[in-house]
């Protein structure tokens, strides 16, 4: 029996001892404040360009009232999943309310999930199966590609932004079904995918376009995310958004045809075989989906921190990243010459990712700084000075 529990653990020991000699081992850091930009990390206290809580919803006091209003109204859990017994005014309310946001011209509905991940799943999973063709960029989120697994349809992967590429792989492929698959923001370059470009490719071949917005939701198209700011709309587009970054929360969406959304809800394992959201983070989303609607300062302010910040850091010895958008990635290039950078930042109290591969190719290690309206100019001024004096 110990044998036995020595080989299985053993498994396990080795394959944790092979990370930590990879330099793959990653650390948790304990954060012993709200999400904002002043914060408290690992006890020390430092300014943070670590979150993405882009428009400083995750500690607003009016988000934070209505989830505590709605905790005395509705309690803390749902109880069950939407099909059973935990689909509440609330989660209604707050899917018409993302349905009329996100696609004001109507046409769409919206499905309201647990998680960004679990969304994905969902509509790769529903969309596609083993007979189809899923096409993704290589910088795709993690999530996509495991909801291609979960469907068991082929997936090719085409190189990042390479309409091109794309064309010819759909060219080539007989699948009966085909399905585009590209984050809208890319999560650790920032940079937009080619949208207009993909939808016309999709229309070319009758295929889906999976957009997923995690990161232009809340933050372009004022608030209503990439689609909006680029002016694209196509019943072939289903529509994805995170609920736990520029909204401050936590959860996701899907905006679609309503044929798409009510297939998802009626089949979508990672939506039927799971419990529902509290009612309170719905009402707390609610009024967040409010703000990034009808108070336009936060993006004002978000969108000025960029300006700055791509001023500043343009002196820099590093490459900073074509972005428009909060993510603004600075290239280090090595692996543990980015790991220093970050490490020389928080010896001056700043709070910067460095990100490795495998999360980013190889040789392009780089500092992800991502802005908040939460921050100060005063804050960006900090952080440019903190990389001068690190250069
Ligand atoms: C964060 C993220 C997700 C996952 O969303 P969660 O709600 O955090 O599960 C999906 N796609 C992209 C591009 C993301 O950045």
């Amino acid at each position: 029996m110990n044998g036995a529990a020595s080989t299985r653990i053993g498994r396990l020991e080795a394959m944790l001892a092979r990370r930590d000699a990879d330099g793959l081992r990653r650390h948790r850091r304990i954060v012993a404040a709200p999400t904002g930009p002043r914060t408290v990390v690992d006890g020390v206290p430092m300014l943070a360009f670590a979150s993405n809580d882009y428009l400083g919803l995750a500690a607003d006091p009016l988000v934070i009232a209505a989830a505590r209003d709605a905790a005395q109204t509705w309690g803390v859990g749902a109880g069950a999943s939407h099909l059973v017994s935990g689909h509440s005014v609330p989660h209604d309310a707050l899917e018409r309310e993302l349905a009329a946001f996100v696609a004001p011209a109507g046409g769409v509905d919206a499905l309201l999930l647990s998680s960004g991940y679990l969304a994905n799943l969902g509509i790769l999973s529903v969309l596609a199966d083993r007979h189809d063709a899923i096409f993704a960029d290589r910088l795709n989120h993690a999530c996509l590609n495991d909801g291609a697994l979960l469907s068991r349809a082929t997936m090719h992967r085409y190189a990042h932004g390479d309409v091109g590429a794309l064309a010819h792989a759909m060219q080539r492929s007989a699948a009966p079904r085909k399905l585009i698959v590209t984050d809208a923001v890319f999560s650790m370059d920032g940079d937009i995918a080619p949208l207009a470009a993909l939808l016309e490719l999709a229309g070319q071949h009758d295929a889906w376009l999976i957009v997923d917005d995690a990161h232009g939701f809340g933050v372009l198209g004022e608030g209503r995310g990439t689609l909006a700011h680029l002016g694209l709309a196509s019943d072939r587009i289903v529509a994805m958004g995170t609920l736990g970054k520029a909204a401050g929360v936590a959860g996701a969406f899907v905006a679609a045809h309503p044929v798409v959304i009510d297939a998802l809800a009626q089949t979508a394992r990672p939506y039927v075989y799971t419990t529902a959201m509290p009612p309170l983070q719905a009402e707390a989303l609610r009024v967040a989906l409010g703000l990034i609607r009808d108070d336009d300062a936060r993006r004002v302010a978000l969108h000025a921190h960029i300006a700055r910040f791509r001023a500043g850091a343009a002196m820099l010895p590093w490459t900073l990243l074509p972005s428009t958008t909060a993510i603004q990635p600075l290239v280090v290039g090595d692996s543990d010459a980015a790991v220093a950078l970050g490490a020389a930042l928080a010896a001056q109290g700043i709070w910067v990712p460095a990100i490795r591969p495998p999360t980013v190719p190889a040789g392009t290690a780089r500092l992800r700084v991502s802005l908040s309206a939460a921050h100060t100019p005063g804050d960006v001024d900090a952080l440019l000075a903190a990389l001068a004096a690190a250069s």
